[in-house]
């Protein structure tokens, strides 16, 4: 009984996806609620943001990606975006669209601990990673949904989260078996609603470049493959974009960029005790107990290959301190070192002071009819923020952000 009553409760929840999904190859898997653009905002120009996950800054002309080269010569473009401590995948996306450091808007690892809520931040637990309690600071597409303007996002950090009770209009749940080529055609979609339905801001994600980076390297046959096979994604969207008569001003970017590095550091003879420690990059320990900090952080310092700080004696210039969400210990690595928990760790990887290992700068190419064409040499990817709330022409956030608007203005025309 009990069975078939999941049954039928099984088969009302799909004919509601249908009944609320449009037609298209991946509508099952879309949310969407009920809204419609502010008539004030229907003149408004267009901004795509893609994201190509650990796309590192020198991977378009190394590996020759025509498109993005195209975009390189008429558009405008970063030489090499520098991404926030630490260069993981959750902090990168967030900083990129709330213009903050990952210690200001609290994301500050892909997995980590909250001595708040005690309980652990975990790309893998779905519960904290669609709960809004945990993003700080104002997404862009929030802000743009606060100010009567529809946002969608097929993927990105945080668009799956309630954050201050608001979602992109239209959004999937992370699901990375969606075809990348899918993912652009509901993009183009999107900009074939009528215009009170039609999205101003869409965020859009891929993960191949660092999937293959990591499992191959940055400097391997299949990452040359995986480079190109991108690009081709893009110039599926710019070939779209093309047959369109809209102002749509696209940027691609990404989080982080990748360096072969797989040799781990042993932490196994460390006594934790009763802390509670996130063991991915950037490692860390959390302890409340003054004497217990200094014993665990003398025992750290022993072992070779590792740098140690405590809490507030993180550099300045790695803009990782105050946030209640970073350790008292914090334990770091330059490649070929990583701390990782898998015995053999892939081949390359991320994580690492942008300051001090380059290779995790990326990239920011733009273009479109607001959009110069130039270059600067560098740019921090919190100053992003600015440039597309100025595109966008939105007010706010009420609250400090950390990016600068040098970004916004090399770039606007
Ligand atoms: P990492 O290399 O550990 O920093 O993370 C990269 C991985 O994050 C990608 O391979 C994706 O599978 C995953 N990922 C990216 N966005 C999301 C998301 N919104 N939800 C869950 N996983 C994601
Ligand atoms: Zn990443
Ligand atoms: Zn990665």
């Amino acid at each position: 009984m009990r069975s078939f009553t999941s049954l039928l409760v099984f088969i009302w929840l799909l004919a509601c996806q249908a009944t609320f999904s449009q037609p298209n190859q991946v509508s099952s898997r879309q949310i969407i609620q009920q809204k419609t653009n502010d008539p004030v905002n229907h003149d408004k120009p267009y901004v795509i943001m893609v994201s190509l996950d650990g796309f590192r800054y020198d991977y378009a002309e190394k590996y020759n990606a025509s498109n993005l080269l195209d975009m390189v010569a008429n558009g405008f473009s970063v030489e090499q975006l520098i991404p926030s401590y630490p260069t993981k995948t959750f902090p990168n996306h967030y900083s990129l669209v709330t213009g903050m450091y990952p210690s200001s808007h609290g994301l500050v690892s892909n997995e980590y601990y909250n001595p708040d809520k005690r309980e652990h931040y975990k790309v893998s637990n779905r519960d904290v990673v669609e709960d809004g309690t945990w993003y700080g600071g104002t997404p862009l597409w929030v802000l743009a949904e606060q100010q009567g303007l529809l946002t969608a996002s097929f993927f990105w950090v945080g668009s799956e989260a309630d954050i201050q009770g608001l979602y992109p209009t239209y959004h999937y749940k992370y699901d990375g078996s969606i075809a990348n080529e899918a993912r652009v055609d509901q993009v183009l979609s999107w900009l074939d609603l009528p215009e009170s339905e039609r999205p101003h801001l869409i965020m859009l994600y891929f993960s191949l470049t660092d999937d293959i980076g990591h499992i191959f390297g940055p400097e391997s046959p299949e990452i040359e493959q995986a480079v190109k096979e991108i690009d081709g994604v893009i110039g599926r969207l710019r070939d779209g974009l093309s047959n369109k008569d809209l102002p749509v001003n696209l940027i691609v970017t990404s989080d982080h960029g990748m360096v072969n590095a797989k040799v781990p550091v042993n932490l196994g003879r460390v006594d934790f005790g009763n802390s509670e420690v996130s063991k991915s990059m950037p490692f860390m320990v959390y302890q409340e107990d003054t004497d217990e900090v200094v014993r665990i952080y003398n025992e750290l310092k022993q072992v070779p290959n590792i740098t140690v700080y405590l809490k507030d004696e993180i550099p300045q210039s790695m803009n990782y301190s105050g946030h209640a969400n970073i350790g008292q210990i914090l334990a770091l690595t330059e490649p070929p070192y990583v701390i990782s928990e898998r015995p053999r760790p892939s081949r390359a990887t991320h994580g690492f002071n942008p300051i001090t290992v380059t290779e995790m700068n990326t990239i920011f190419y733009a273009e479109g009819p607001a959009i110069k064409k130039g270059s600067v040499e560098k740019a921090h990817n919190t100053d992003v923020f600015l440039l597309v709330k100025e595109l966008l022409d939105l007010d706010g956030p009420t609250h400090v952000i950390d990016g600068s608007d040098k970004l916004a203005k090399a770039a606007i025309k």
